[in-house]
C-alpha cells in the first residue's frame, strides 16, 4: 500500500506541519508501506516528491521534497525537487492519505472534503468534525450542549462589530472579567490570539483576529494548568493519561510553543486519580461532541481548585517527535509507530464502513 503523505498547507502552521510530517514518515512501517510525500506550499502548489521506500534521512535539515522556497531542504544533499501536480493528481489505486495539516485548509474539513470527493481513504477526523473541531465558537456551543465546563465566553462577527462596536465591549466587559482572549474562531497555534488586560488593548486584539477571521470569540482569561489528552479510535475511541505543561510563560502564544520552547510535558500530570478521570471522560465525550474518528487532543484548564475548563480540540494535533499527541501515547504503551499504524488502520476501517 501506499501511503500519500500531504503536508505544508497554507496556513500559520505551515512549518509545524513539515516537522510532523517528517516525523510520521521516520514511524511508518515500509516493509508493509511506500509513501508518497506530497507538499503544498505556502502559496498553494502541490509538489510531489520521489517516492520513500525507507525512513528518509535526516541530516539536520528536512528534505522529504526539496523546493526552491523551502530553505530546510537547501543544504541536503540528496534531495531532489518536487514536480508540481494538480491536487487532482494524487489520487492512486490502493492509496491511503494522511493529511498531517495543521490549521486552516487543513484541519478544518476542507482538504477531508476534497479526498471524499476522490474517494481516497484518510488519516483523522472526517469533514463535520474537522469543520466543527476548527470553529472555537461551534466547539463551544456542542460542549456546552453535552455539558462540558467552559470559561464564560462571547461570540460576535465582523458584521456585528462594524455595526456597534461599542456595544459589543460593553457587552465584553460586562459579562467577563479582565484579563480577556481575543481570538479569530477558525485558527490554531495560537496564531491572531490576544491576552488583553484594558478596553484599549481589547479594541486592538478584535482588530487583529479580524484579520485572521469573520468571526471572534472573547474568553474570560483563568489563571491555571493547561491539560493535554489524547484521543485515538473511530466508535471505540480511547484517551490517553493526561499531560500537564509546565510552562514558563502565562499565554503560550506561537512563539512559546515553537521558538522559545519553554514549554516542558508532565507526562502523566501529577494529579489526583479522580481528577484526571474526569478530564479523560470530558474529553471523551468532547470527541463524541464533534463525531470525532482517527485521533484528535483535547485540551483543558485545571485551576489550583481542581475546577476542570474544556479549552479545545484539535483534530490534527502536533506530531513531531516530541509533540504532546504521540508522546501521550508512548507514555500509555503505544509507540509511535504502533500509534501511526494504529491511525491508517482506523482510516481504512472508517472508509470500508462508509464505502
Ligand atoms: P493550538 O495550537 O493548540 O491549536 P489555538 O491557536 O487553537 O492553539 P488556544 O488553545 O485557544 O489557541 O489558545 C492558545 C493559548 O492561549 C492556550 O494554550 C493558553 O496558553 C492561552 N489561553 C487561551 N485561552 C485562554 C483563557 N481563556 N485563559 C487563559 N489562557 C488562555
Ligand atoms: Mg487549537
Ligand atoms: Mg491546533
Ligand atoms: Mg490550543
Amino acid at each position: 500500500m501506499n501511503i500519500i503523505l500531504l503536508y505544508g498547507g497554507q496556513s500559520a502552521e505551515h512549518d509545524i506541519s513539515i516537522l510532523s510530517a517528517h516525523n510520521i514518515a521516520q514511524m511508518i512501517t515500509y516493509e508493509v508501506y511506500s509513501v508518497q510525500p506530497v507538499m503544498i506550499t505556502r502559496d498553494g502548489r502541490w509538489l510531489q516528491g520521489p517516492k520513500l521506500s525507507a525512513p528518509p534521512a535526516y541530516e539536520g535539515q528536512l528534505h522529504l521534497i526539496k523546493s526552491e522556497e523551502a530553505s530546510w531542504g537547501e543544504n541536503a544533499s540528496d534531495t531532489s525537487y518536487g514536480v508540481e501536480i494538480s491536487p487532482c493528481e494524487i489520487h492512486q489505486e490502493d492509496a491511503i492519505v494522511f493529511p498531517v495539516l495543521h490549521g486552516p485548509n487543513g484541519e478544518d474539513g476542507t482538504i477531508q472534503g476534497f479526498l471524499e470527493t476522490l474517494g481516497l481513504p484518510y488519516v483523522g477526523a472526517g469533514v463535520c468534525a474537522s469543520a466543527c473541531g476548527m470553529d472555537k465558537i461551534i466547539t463551544k456551543q456542542l460542549f456546552d450542549h453535552v455539558g462540558i465546563p467552559q470559561v464564560p465566553y462571547i461570540a460576535f462577527d465582523r458584521r456585528e462589530w462594524n455595526e456597534d462596536p461599542d456595544a459589543l465591549i460593553n457587552k465584553a466587559e460586562g459579562s467577563l472579567l479582565y484579563p480577556l482572549f481575543v481570538k479569530p474562531a477558525n485558527m490554531g497555534s495560537s496564531v491572531g490570539i490576544s491576552r488583553v488586560e484594558d478596553s484599549e488593548a481589547l479594541v486592538q486584539a478584535i482588530n487583529l483576529a479580524l484579520e485572521y477571521d469573520h468571526r471572534i470569540v472573547v474568553e474570560q482569561g483563568i489563571n491555571a494548568d493547561e491539560i493535554e489528552v489524547a484521543v485515538l479510535g473511530n466508535d471505540d475511541a480511547h484517551v490517553s493519561v493526561v499531560g500537564r505543561l509546565v510552562k514558563g510563560a502565562s499565554f503560550y502564544d506561537y512563539e512559546e510553543k515553537y521558538i522559545n520552547n519553554t514549554v516542558d510535558m508532565e507526562i502523566p500530570a501529577n494529579i489526583e486519580e479522580s481528577l484526571s478521570d474526569t478530564i479523560r471522560e470530558y474529553a471523551l465525550k468532547a470527541y463524541r461532541a464533534i463525531d470525532g474518528s482517527g485521533l484528535a487532543r483535547v485540551d483543558f484548564f485545571l485551576t489550583s481548585n481542581d475546577d476542570v475548563y474544556i479549552n479545545e480540540i484539535n483534530t490534527m494535533p502536533g506530531f513531531t517527535q516530541f509533540s504532546m499527541y504521540p508522546v501521550l501515547w508512548e507514555r500509555t504503551g503505544l509507540s509511535q509507530v504502533d500509534l501511526v499504524e494504529e491511525l491508517l488502520q482506523l482510516a481504512i476501517r472508517r472508509h470500508e464502513q462508509l464505502a
